[in-house]
This record gives C-alpha cells, sequence and structure tokens, in this order.
C-alpha cells in the first residue's frame, strides 16, 4: 500500500482505507488516516477520500453547504446542487502502530478506532494490553476496554518470581522472616502456585513477562 508522504513521520495506530470502486477497476486510491482521533473525524477523512475517488457512483450531501436548499444555496462545492458524487464502498487494506494487534478488513470502524485509542492513551503499556485483548478477557463494551485492562494488568517483570515475591511482600511482612529462611523461599514455586491456582495470568513481553490478574 502507499505511504501517504505528508504523514509518514505519524507513529500512531494508522489504517489504510481503501475506496472498493477504484480498488475493483484497478486503480489505489485510499488514505491512510490516523485512527487514534475521534469517530466522527475519522468518518469525515473517510468520507472525504470517497469524495474525492476517480470512479465516484453515488450523491452524497455536500459537505460545505449540507444539502442547502439549491434555490438559494450559491456553494461552490456542489453549484447549489446540494448533492456531490461520492464513491460508496470502501475496506481497511492495511494498518500499522496497532503492536501486532490484528485489524481485519471489515472490522467495524468504531471498534477500530477505540482500540487505537486505546493504546494511544496507553502508550508504553499497549504492548500489555495487545497480550489482554487476544486472551479473549475484553467485554463487549468498548468503552470499558481500557479500565478492563488497567484493572487486570498487574505489571511487567522480569520473571514471574519476582512478581510473586512482590506481592507477597505487600501482603506479609517479609522483613520478620530471619533472613536465614528468607533467603530460601522458593519463589518460583510461590509463582507456580499462584498461576496454577487461577490467581494470575502471564503473557511474554516486555523482555520479561506481564502478569494479569485473574480474579477481576
Ligand atoms: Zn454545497
Amino acid at each position: 500500500m502507499p505511504r501517504n508522504s505528508t504523514d509518514a513521520h505519524s507513529t500512531g495506530p494508522r489504517i489504510y482505507v481503501a475506496c472498493l470502486a477504484s480498488y475493483n477497476a484497478g486503480r489505489l486510491h485510499g488514505a491512510w488516516i490516523d485512527a487514534a482521533q475521534d469517530l466522527d473525524d475519522v468518518w469525515a477523512e473517510i468520507r472525504a477520500m470517497l469524495r474525492a475517488s476517480p470512479f465516484p457512483n453515488v450523491e452524497v450531501t455536500c459537505p460545505d453547504c449540507e444539502g442547502a436548499d439549491p434555490q438559494v444555496s450559491r456553494c461552490e462545492t456542489c453549484k447549489g446542487r446540494g448533492n456531490v458524487p461520492s464513491a460508496e464502498e470502501w475496506a481497511i487494506h492495511d494498518h500499522e502502530g496497532f503492536e501486532g494487534l490484528k485489524i481485519d478488513e471489515y472490522e467495524a470502524i468504531d471498534r477500530v478506532v477505540q482500540l487505537a485509542n486505546v493504546l494511544d492513551n496507553l502508550g508504553t503499556e499497549a504492548e500489555a494490553f495487545v497480550a489482554w485483548w487476544h486472551n479473549g478477557t475484553a467485554g463487549k463494551d468498548p468503552d470499558a476496554w481500557e479500565d478492563e485492562f488497567r484493572e487486570a494488568y498487574r505489571g511487567t517483570y522480569r520473571t514471574i518470581a519476582d512478581y510473586a515475591e512482590e506481592v507477597l511482600g505487600e501482603t506479609y511482612d517479609l522483613d520478620s522472616i530471619p533472613p536465614l529462611l528468607a533467603g530460601h523461599i522458593d519463589w518460583d514455586g510461590v509463582a507456580r502456585e499462584l498461576e496454577t491456582g487461577g490467581d494470575i495470568w502471564t503473557a511474554d513481553g516486555g523482555d520479561g513477562v506481564l502478569v494479569f490478574d485473574n480474579t477481576v
């Protein structure tokens, strides 16, 4: 897919939206769109791309006069007609900046935009979000995804034993254990216990292990 040179520096989640009338005619017409913005703004860019299509096949409301009464409108864009030509069908033919999250060609745009905004908000935690997402525990409400993730994500640790030591250190006063004994705690075994007991689940990532709470 061609890269739009004007926003090639963008590193946030982007989608390449292609005009299918052009595609079916053997022409590439489409636009790279920043997906981490308001849904309305994404739609506006998709519609603008379709109106600019070399293969228009429908009429749509003029974006400048919004279909004002042709009797009185002096709109230059539509010459007072209230409508302008446009292509109609589109699909997501490429995407980037989604941290390995798979976006289907016909994925609902509101879900794509929601995911893009969550990834953008999370920054360095985006990788962990993707692992959480692929685990299939996300609920039905896209607006809740970020909160659900934050509730479940315990952090990134070098090893799962490090996590076990930290979390049990918060629950129990490990300092009160004589050093002679403390040095012999089997943190790997404790960690396995937490995992097999279903309290947590983990995924590789962040140069270590991503830890998620299974109980939320
Ligand atoms: Zn107009």
